[in-house]
């Protein structure tokens, strides 16, 4: 069986392909509209379905049991949310990114070109404080692969040199927490830039 890893990076060439050779195509952007939004959340789902096959039913019992005890994701307040804000953050990392992989400056926001999806996911700074949602870390495992940030966010983000398939590998079962995974990637990556990392997990409030 494959790795996921390697699955990750076949779909991921797979759908630069198809941004290539669609790109002529779909040369107005109304052919676009919307699709891009449906990818974005299939994307979401593919990437929770990575995050079971690589910490099995246990974590996902778990997972599905708090959902269903709070009627949705709670919010940062919510007793086991830990849980949703590394599985969140996940989707939302590989969601964002991989729709932006496809779709580049092809999005449906017609009022914004800037306004890709990887600029959605740079500017997303959803803090853990209480009562807040989303409260994920879907930006925070972005700006471990990116140097800046946007002013408004406060955030320091000195991190550039993490991939997508370091942050996958350090999803083990027992990452239930963003706590959980900051001390995992470091440890998996031998504490690799270790002092912007923990300035930026402190500045999202993990
Ligand atoms: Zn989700």
């Amino acid at each position: 069986m494959l790795e996921n890893s390697i699955i990750f990076d076949i779909i991921y060439k797979y759908m630069k392909n198809q941004h290539s050779t669609q790109h002529t195509a779909h040369t107005s952007v109304l052919a676009n509209r919307q699709s891009d939004v449906i990818a974005n959340v299939l994307y979401h789902e593919f990437a929770h379905s990575s995050h079971y096959s690589k910490v099995g039913n246990t974590f996902w019992f778990n997972y599905v049991s708090y959902v269903i005890l709070n009627g949705g994701y709670g919010n940062a307040s919510t007793t086991g949310s830990e849980r949703i804000e590394v599985s969140e953050g996940w989707a939302d990392y590989v969601g964002y990114e991989f729709a932006h992989a496809r779709y580049g400056l092809q999005h449906s926001d017609m009022n914004n070109r800037t306004n890709t999806w990887q600029v959605r996911i740079e500017n997303f700074a959803a803090k853990p404080v209480s009562g807040n949602f989303p409260f994920d870390a879907g930006g925070t495992m972005f700006d471990m692969t990116e140097n800046g940030e946007p002013f408004f966010t406060l955030i320091r983000d000195e991190v550039q040199t993490y991939t997508m398939n370091e942050i996958f590998n350090a999803l083990q079962p027992n990452v239930t927490s963003v706590q959980d995974f900051h001390q995992v990637v470091l440890a998996q990556n031998l504490n690799k830039e270790i002092l912007a990392v923990n300035f930026l997990f402190s500045d999202y409030g993990f």
